[in-house]
């Protein structure tokens, strides 16, 4: 029997929310009285996620779950999610019900019309913090103008691919994903439904600072060079500058007394130059260590174990899935 739709569920310490999202999604999906599969990729939680999921697992035989054998990120447990759907079409969503599973109805209903790609763009985002929205806007914003790819604004993960769309993601060996991102590059019809971001249901959020960085980061490096260019002109407009500014110091040596005082300048130029230099090399890393990644090429994650797959994890065993 062929599966019809797979919802992709990625969670990390979620033992507060699992079973009401569990339920909520089984509500929704049983509304499409089609085959469909919830495939829940337990990204190596230390709370009572796994068990509750064993428990998910042991009573509905739509549930699936893959464990991980430690926490790998949002975005790689995306990816497994997406290796071993076997829908022919395939939903990510949070498992904290911010994103609320009816719109799966909905974006059920554009890919029937023929879309292959229908993502939920955010109109507003409730019971987040203020810094939050605003940076996450901000870098929505910066990553828009710094990439040849239409990446849509303000949407994140939360959205219905096509089989040939996930068929196509599986061959992007990338090791630092940015997942809504490489939707955007691969192509085909793509189209967007507008909701309200809802406030988590419990708990807390599992992207704390650290995290948001490192996945913007990986959001510009992965799609552009505009960073490692900053060296080319801000450095040229420094070089520039000093050397008007040098034209002026020689002025006042050959034709003025009045060198000797120059403590201030010397140290803003000083601030200024290895301030810059510094972050320019920075910026260099970001790049050489993502190369590092790619060339180290390690698997993109560890499967501990996997629940509610039956005949067909035999059919695709663990080791068919390989990236890179
Ligand atoms: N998540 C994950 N691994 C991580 C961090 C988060 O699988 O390392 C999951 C998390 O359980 C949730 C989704 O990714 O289902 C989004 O995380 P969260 O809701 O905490 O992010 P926010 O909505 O605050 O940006
Ligand atoms: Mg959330």
């Amino acid at each position: 029997m062929t599966t019809k739709y797979s919802i992709v569920v990625p969670v990390f310490n979620e033992e507060q929310v699992i079973y009401d999202s569990y339920k909520r999604l089984k509500a929704v999906m049983d509304r499409t009285y089609e085959s469909y599969e919830l495939l829940f990729v337990n990204d190596g939680s230390r709370d009572r996620t796994s068990e509750i999921l064993n428990y998910i697992s042991e009573g509905d035989t739509h549930v699936k779950v893959i464990e991980f054998s430690r926490n790998f990120g949002h975005q790689i447990a995306i990816t497994a999610g997406m290796d071993y759907a076997m829908g022919q079409a395939i939903v990510v969503i949070d498992a904290d019900l911010q994103d609320p599973p009816e719109l799966i109805l909905q974006m059920i209903g554009k890919w029937k019309e023929g879309f292959e790609v229908v993502y939920g763009k955010r109109m507003e985002r409730k019971g987040e913090s203020f810094f939050k929205k605003k940076t996450a806007a901000l870098f929505y914003r910066i990553l828009r103008v710094s990439t040849d790819i239409d990446i849509p604004l303000d949407t994140g993960d939360f959205r219905l691919i096509d089989r040939r769309v996930c068929d196509e993601m599986k061959r992007i060996p990338e090791k630092n994903r940015f997942i809504r991102g490489l939707v955007s590059w691969v192509g085909f019809k793509q189209t967007a439904v507008e909701y309200v971001r809802d406030q988590r249901l419990a708990g807390e959020t599992k992207y704390p600072l650290k995290k948001m960085l490192k996945l913007s980061i990986d959001g510009l490096t992965s799609f552009s060079y505009k960073p490692l260019k900053l060296a080319t002109y801000g450095g040229a407009l420094l070089s520039f500058t000093g050397f008007v500014y040098m034209i002026i110091a020689l002025g006042m040596k050959l034709f003025t007394s009045s060198t000797v005082p120059g403590w201030t300048s010397l140290i803003v130029i000083q601030l200024l130059f290895s301030g810059f230099t510094l972050f320019i090399l920075g910026v260099i890393g970001e790049y050489i260590g993502r190369i590092y990644d790619e060339t180290k090429d390690r698997p993109l994650y560890i499967i501990k174990e996997t629940k509610g797959f039956g005949a067909a994890k035999r059919v695709r065993s663990l080791s068919s899935v390989k990236h890179g």
